[in-house]
């Protein structure tokens, strides 16, 4: 057999699993190579963990390079330009034929789409915000803290809402709970609008038992250097703590390769996890996977962003482009299921789970809050490294 050369763009959950998988399955018969800008994998489920100061920067990251060990070639590149027509990557200096190409970018944060935000809100999904908001936390004398969701999608639809939990826990460890005021402000109708109702409505009555403010529905115009909020229907807030989720977009290389819709992320089968291209896969926060259930008639429903979305799709491309390549094993199919741990402070966290592809819509229950489901998300973590590294 000869041997097929596998171009895994993106070194992040979705790339590490399914470049690990196709290793393991094809040994010689498979070259496969991973190219990521950074040097490092790092892993964000943990970025919550690191505000509180269970984990520091470096538990949460693992260099790429030592992927070698598994026999995984690493290239430490930006990806310039994907030419799906031609099967070529050029990345830093280099160029890379495929047989087979899967597109695992991620999303990237956009804060230049909202004027004023950069300058005046900590990003929540970075961990340079993360640590700048940790010390905030330490220092903050009281005042108006707003955590900001200024549009949709966004990866991990439950972080906003465990971050509005740690921080009432932190203030309350810290006597002052009484001086700040918590508010969630967001364009959303519900909490998790995709998770339904039910979750939705869970989460926002938890969010009333500790005084947190929901303000749904409020998409944001601009904020100013002094930190205060402009909202689109003319309302005002003013933030002494501007905590905020990023706008997100697609990394340029993947609308320049023609492999977005209009609303810039990669259309993919929900089951296969195809791209237009027979050979050219894309999985995780990259893509849109548009899902056949729905709450509300004419209110489609897309999959949430997430990690463990991600690492699933990753075993089903794994598996199919190895049944292709060594005609052995079985071909599989993506089911939508997923599950994740909310944060909720104090040490607890809650457990949803769903069926995003069911009919007529998403089955996603929750439970919770429980000591033990937090010990589980920290477990994930150590067996996630152990697995992948
Ligand atoms: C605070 C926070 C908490 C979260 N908690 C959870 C959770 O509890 N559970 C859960 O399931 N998910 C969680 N997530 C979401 C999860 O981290 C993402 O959904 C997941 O990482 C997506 O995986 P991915 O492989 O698609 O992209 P990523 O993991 O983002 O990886 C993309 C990779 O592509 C690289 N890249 C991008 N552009 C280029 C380029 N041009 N050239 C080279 N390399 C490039 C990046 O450097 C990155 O390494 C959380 C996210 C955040 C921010």
């Amino acid at each position: 057999m000869t041997e097929k050369t596998i171009c895994v763009l993106g070194g992040g959950i979705g790339g590490v699993a399914v470049a690990n998988r196709l290793k393991s399955a094809l040994g010689d018969a498979g070259r496969v190579v991973i190219i990521d800008k950074s040097p490092d994998h790092v892993f964000a489920p943990s970025f919550l963990s690191v505000l509180t100061g269970d984990r520091r920067p470096a538990d949460i990251k693992r260099p790429l390079a030592g992927l070698s060990r598994k026999g995984i070639e690493f290239i430490n590149a930006e990806v310039k330009a994907i030419k799906p027509e031609e099967s070529l990557i050029l990345a830093g200096d280099e160029q890379i034929r495929y047989d087979y190409l899967i597109v695992a970018l991620g999303a990237r944060a956009n804060l230049a789409a909202v004027e004023g935000l950069a300058d005046a809100a900590i990003n929540l999904y970075s961990l340079d915000g993360i640590l700048k908001l940790k010390e905030r936390i330490e220092t903050f004398g009281g005042g108006e803290v707003v955590i900001l969701i200024p549009s949709m999608p966004y990866k991990c639809p439950a972080a906003p809402y465990e971050a509005a939990f740690m921080l009432d826990a932190a203030f309350r460890r810290r006597g002052l709970r009484e001086k700040a005021n918590i508010s969630v402000y967001t364009v959303e109708p519900l909490p998790m609008p995709t998770a339904g109702p039910q979750v939705g409505q869970a989460i926002k009555g938890m969010l009333a038992g500790r005084k947190i403010d929901f303000k749904p529905q409020m998409t944001i115009k601009s904020v100013s250097a002094g930190k205060e909020l402009v909202f689109a229907d003319g309302t005002t807030k003013r933030a002494d703590l501007l905590v905020t989720i990023p706008p997100h977009k697609a990394p340029d290389v993947v609308k320049a390769a023609g492999l977005t819709n209009e609303a810039g992320w990669i259309p993919v089968d929900p089951k296969t996890l195809k791209t237009k291209f027979d050979n050219v896969f894309a999985l995780g926060d990259v893509t849109a996977v548009k899902l056949a259930g729905q709450y509300k008639p004419d209110k489609p429903l897309m999959l949430p962003k997430a990690g463990v979305f991600a690492h699933a799709e990753a075993e089903i491309v794994a598996a199919n482009i190895v049944a292709d390549i060594t005609g052995r094993g079985t071909r599989r199919e993506f089911d939508g299921h997923g599950s994740c741990f909310l944060e909720l402070g104090d040490g607890t966290a809650g457990y949803s789970k769903g069926d995003f592809f069911a009919l007529p819509h998403p089955e996603v229950s929750m439970k919770g809050p429980a000591r033990r489901f937090r010990l589980y998300k920290i477990l994930f973590e150590k067996w996630w490294f152990w697995r992948s590294f």
